[in-house]
């Protein structure tokens, strides 16, 4: 499906939850949130007939994310429902994850047909991994990863948020993690959404900065279309290095995505209000709902324009 300025959007995200079993900083309120009712978040049934329709529009790439994904009952239902999708030209189905959960998943996620998954560690050192999601253990993630590797979720990606004057010293600990293992660690920067949008402010450091303090990084060819990290690999290493610069260096000319929130809203812009409501459309519209999602994707995010309105909705709500 083409939008309004030629952009191919090919990749849907779905967040399946705003439920978590971490409160993040950057990106849940700190006492946490109230559990929706039944009725306001989208059944398994309706994500996948939404997965169905644009699987059949040209959406070749799913990410399922939340909140937490993994806390959502019937994961594993919904991963092989919508990989079965496969046979009608989805090409990847993805999860993001904190990765507490992994452990226990991995390897059914794998049989049911999920192609890979992004795992969240802003830290390594377990006191202020608790510090930054009010509550982790970090040896949790840490066998997380390790049975993504085991079950075969490749490529495996790490993701790290970048937050000035709390894990900027340990960027070169999370680029020497690239030099032995194909995985792709990624620094993404902070973005000003929801109530933790102050907070976000105060602790935004470019991702420049990775490029100051790694100077042995070489730049790679980025992989086109509709990717938004730009890549990088210390000489000799195995796997890359990933920055995604929202802020800093906007990648809107490339964007290739709309968003499902839980509540069933389509999300054109990431950093925008504007939201359609899966409620104003019968269940054989669902065609017609995802394409005037994307007949609303704005050229690109004003977050440095006067007119920059702060989005409301916390990260939890969206999905990344
Ligand atoms: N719970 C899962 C996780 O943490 O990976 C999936 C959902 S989480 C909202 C998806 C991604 O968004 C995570 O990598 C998280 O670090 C990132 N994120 C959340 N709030 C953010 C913010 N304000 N700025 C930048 N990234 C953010
Ligand atoms: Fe939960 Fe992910 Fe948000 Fe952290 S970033 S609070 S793990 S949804």
């Amino acid at each position: 499906m083409i939008d309004g300025y030629g952009r191919d959007i090919n990749y849907l995200r779905i967040s399946v939850t705003d439920l978590c079993n971490l409160k993040c900083t950057y990106c849940m309120p700190e006492n946490g949130i109230d559990k929706k009712e039944h009725r306001e978040i989208l059944n398994l049934e309706t994500i996948e007939k939404v997965a169905e329709s644009a699987v059949k529009l040209g959406i070749t790439k799913i990410r399922l994310t939340g909140g937490e994904p993994l806390v959502r009952r019937g994961i594993l239902d919904l991963v092989r429902n919508i990989s079965a999708l496969k046979e009608h030209g989805l090409k990847e189905l993805g999860l993001t994850t904190n990765g507490l959960l992994l452990k226990n998943y991995a390897e059914d996620l794998k049989k049911a047909g999920l192609t890979r998954v992004n795992i969240s560690i802003d830290s390594m050192d377990p006191d202020k991994y608790r510090q930054i999601t009010r509550c982790g253990k970090v040896d949790d993630v840490l066998e997380g990863i390790r049975a993504a590797k085991e079950a075969k979720l490749f490529p495996l990606k790490i993701n790290i948020v970048l937050i000035g004057g709390f894990n900027d010293d340990e960027i070169e600990d999370f680029v020497n993690l690239t030099r032995d293992e194909d995985i792709e660690v990624r620094f993404i920067e902070l973005m000003p959404l929801g109530e933790a949008s102050e907070w976000d402010t105060e602790h935004f450091l470019a991702n420049d900065e990775i490029l100051k303090r790694v100077p042995t990084l070489i730049s790679m060819p980025s992989k086109g279309h509709g990717s938004v990290a730009r890549l990088y690999k210390l000489p000799n290493s195995k796997g890359k290095v990933g920055l995604i610069s929202p802020l800093s260096s906007h990648f809107c000319h490339y964007c290739n995505r709309i968003r499902l929130t839980p509540d069933g809203k389509l999300k054109p812009c990431l950093h925008s209000n504007v939201e359609i409501d899966i409620k104003d459309y019968a269940e054989n519209e669902f065609d017609k709902f995802l394409m005037d999602g994307i007949k609303a994707k704005p050229m690109r995010h004003c977050i440095q324009s006067n007119d920059y309105e702060p989005v409301i909705r916390n990260m939890h709500e969206i999905g990344g």
